[in-house]
């Protein structure tokens, strides 16, 4: 059983279950976050300020369900119920009303999440936990627009979110334990694993994840092996389900050194991005959204 705690009796504070959780923003990650939220039997007011993008969320989530049935993870009358208990919502302030947990996944836009938490503080029950998904802005920031820090958290979410296990769960400067375990709680109900990070730029997989794929471009430029070769040894000699060209021609090179760019300012000069990696950036070769990055497509994908 999942515990919010009711703010009215601050010594004797009373668990009651969190029963619905409000996604903001329907984009890649908000629709996936809801379709988990759904599926973890939880009642999901999705919101967007946008008709057409809530739309396509929910023509997704859908399809998403109808997926996990076709593979045997759900039943229909699991589906039929998750898709039931799925309310899109146009207007922030009535999704964030009625909500017991809040999970942020707007753009990644410092002035827009700061706005963004300052609605939801105003709005949500003042002992509702407030999540971003943000991948790497501050939490410790957003959480200073509200007036309950202690109630912030990141959860850092993994696309495509209705495959991917993994919850990372971030603790800002004022996040208190209380707030993890509920975060944590969530999580797990969503189905998803969790790690607990202090916030620190990266986090624990987009840290590691960008230094292994650094370091392959460096050795592609020293001539130490060729693209196929290195994904090939990291697949077959380390089981990596995929090589770190696959992988960053997937995540798209522009992305990839965006990601350099933050660590190596945020930690220092051994997150300097690749001088190769800047070099295919700037040629245009940007992975598989453009037909070409480490590897050519052939066509627009
Ligand atoms: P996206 O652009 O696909 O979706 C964002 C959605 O937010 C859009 O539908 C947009 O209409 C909506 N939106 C814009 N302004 C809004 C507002 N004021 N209120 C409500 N909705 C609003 O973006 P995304 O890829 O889903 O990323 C969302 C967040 O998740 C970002 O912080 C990103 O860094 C983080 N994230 C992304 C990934 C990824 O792989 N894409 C992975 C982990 C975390």
């Amino acid at each position: 059983m999942i515990y919010k705690v009711r703010a009215e009796s601050p010594q004797g504070q009373r668990a009651m279950p969190i029963e619905t959780i409000a996604v903001i923003g329907s984009g890649l990650m908000g629709r996936g976050i809801a379709y988990a939220s759904l599926t973890g039997g939880f009642r999901t007011i999705l919101h967007d300020v946008a008709a057409d993008a809530l739309d396509r969320a929910c023509a997704q989530i859908r399809r998403d369900l109808d997926e996990a049935i076709a593979r045997g993870k759900l039943t229909p009358a699991d589906a039929a119920a998750a898709l039931k208990r799925l309310e899109p919502e146009q207007e922030l302030g009535a999704a964030a009303c009625d909500a017991d947990f809040v999970i942020e996944a707007v753009p990644e836009d410092i002035a827009l999440k700061l706005r963004t938490f300052e609605r939801l503080d105003q709005r949500c029950g003042e002992q509702v936990v407030l999540a971003t998904n943000t991948s790497g802005l501050s939490i410790t920031e957003i959480a200073a627009a509200t007036r309950r820090p202690a109630r912030v958290v990141g959860m850092h979410f993994f696309n495509p979110v209705p495959k991917m296990k993994l919850v990372e769960v971030v603790r800002a400067l004022d996040t208190s334990a209380d707030t993890v375990g509920i975060t944590v709680d969530v999580a797990r109900r969503m189905g998803k694993e969790t790690v607990i990070v202090k916030e620190s730029a990266g986090f624990i997989t987009s840290r590691i994840n960008a230094m292994i794929g650094n370091e392959a471009f460096l050795m592609l430029q020293e001539g130490v092996a060729t693209p196929e070769d290195i994904d090939k040894a990291l697949k077959l000699g380390l089981n990596h389900p995929m090589g770190p060209f696959e992988l960053v021609d997937l995540v798209g090179l522009d992305t990839r050194l965006a990601v350099l760019e933050f660590l190596q300012k945020s930690l220092g000069e051994k997150y300097r991005p690749a001088p190769l990696l800047v070099q295919h950036v700037k040629a245009g070769r940007l992975g598989k959204k453009v037909g070409r990055g480490v590897y050519d497509y052939g066509e627009r994908s």
